[in-house]
């Protein structure tokens, strides 16, 4: 089959990660008989250095156009002077809205072999960690209404407004639904309907989705509570489903204790097949251009790609299963090593991925 995939490298280590998350997939076109066809677009500071904007609107023209986008990271401190509006970091903002991509999906494992990497106990990650976090990114207060205003007794204040519509739930709560039947058939629910009267809503639509999915199972945990959960016993989770800003709180707070921000992916999707695809990280100006990056989260969030906007499931179980056995052969980045381990580059972690795909392939035709 013949796919087209938008792909923009950004700045930083951008680069770096999209170049050997590029070279994997053309092996896992050429196993699999299939062609990418990749165009490269721009966006974040070097589209503002090389056409001065954030971003420009050939790249939405072509993200709109492709069956997916890959994106690395974009941001660095030559940008950071800008005013709000023109920093690089615009552009992601710009290309969820201009695609409609209204739902995050960020899986959060803790691979058996980088146990030591979690800063949770041993007993807590001994059983693994295995879940997936589905946030709302198009809503909610980070879209609300907003001001500042001068009270009569109290003097400037400043408000912004928490809103969901009962559509905007809809489909979110589906995408999580969706998810979890490919995963373990289990939904938590996250919300702050104690208190807040756009959870109360939030979770009534929540509940009436879920009569559609009679075969998950749906509970309902208040935040503050899911913030200790998540650290106290992160294994009672598969899928998450939560608003914006709960989402942006905890879905990191699930990637911290995984171990390291290097190896985890990143999902956002529409009503649409087009999706984004991106690592959770950012452009680590810190170690750019040293051949010191980890492109296994960027190399996962295109298996993720293959998965749920290609409809390529064994390819991307294939990626999935070629990185877990290069971890489990001992290879580290040097954000995930530790002792007795062997340290490598990004580079070399691209070349060892690719080099276990071929293997794998080998032996499921022999
Ligand atoms: P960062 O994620 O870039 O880096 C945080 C730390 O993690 C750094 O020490 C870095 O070296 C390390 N790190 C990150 N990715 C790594 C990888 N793949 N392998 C090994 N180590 C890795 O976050 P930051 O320093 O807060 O931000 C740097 C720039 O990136 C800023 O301009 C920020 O706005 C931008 N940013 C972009 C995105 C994005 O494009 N989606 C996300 C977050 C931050």
């Amino acid at each position: 089959m013949e796919f087209n995939i938008a792909t923009i490298a950004g700045d930083g280590i951008g680069p770096e990660v999209v170049e050997e998350t590029l070279l994997t997939l053309e092996e896992i076109g050429n196993a699999y008989n299939h062609k990418f066809n990749f165009h490269k677009v721009l966006a974040g500071g070097v589209a503002i250095d090389e056409k001065g904007e954030p971003l420009p609107k050939e790249t939405i023209e072509v993200c709109s156009k492709s069956d997916a986008v890959l994106l690395g990271a974009v941001g660095g401190p030559q940008w950071d002077h800008l005013a709000g509006d023109q920093r690089p970091e615009r552009a992601l903002l710009g290309l969820r809205q201009a695609l409609g991509l209204y739902a995050n999906i960020r899986p959060a494992i803790l691979y058996t072999a980088l146990k030591e990497s979690s800063p949770l106990r041993s007993d807590i990650v001994d059983e693994g960690i295995d879940l997936c976090v589905v946030r709302e990114l198009t809503g909610g207060i980070y879209f609300g209404d907003r001001g500042r205003r001068v009270h009569e007794t109290m003097g400037e204040e400043a408000y912004d407004t928490e809103a969901y519509s009962v559509g905007e739930v809809q489909r979110i709560a589906k995408t999580a639904f969706e998810i979890a039947r490919t995963r373990n058939k289990k939904v938590m629910n996250i919300d702050k309907a104690n208190v807040l009267e756009s959870s109360r809503l939030w979770r009534s639509v929540v509940m009436e989705i879920a009569k559609d999915y009679p075969d998950v199972t749906l509970d309902h945990m208040y935040v503050d509570n899911a913030a200790m959960q998540l650290v106290k016993n992160p294994g009672q989770f598969d899928v998450v489903l939560t608003t914006n800003m709960f989402g942006d709180i905890l879905s990191d707070e699930a990637s911290m204790i995984t171990g390291s921000i290097g190896m985890l992916p990143s999902a956002s999707l529409g009503e649409t097949g087009l999706g984004m695809y991106e690592p959770i990280h950012g452009s680590a100006p810190d170690i750019t251009g040293e051949n010191k990056a980890n492109p296994l989260a960027t190399i996962l969030s295109a298996a993720m790609m293959l998965r749920l906007s290609l409809n390529l499931e064994k390819e991307a179980e294939a990626v999935e299963k070629a990185v877990t056995n290069v971890l489990e052969k001992g290879y580290r980045t040097a954000d995930i090593m530790s002792v007795g381990m062997e340290l490598v580059g990004t580079k070399q972690m691209g070349d060892l991925v690719r080099k276990e795909l071929c293997q794998l392939l080998k032996t499921s035709n022999a």
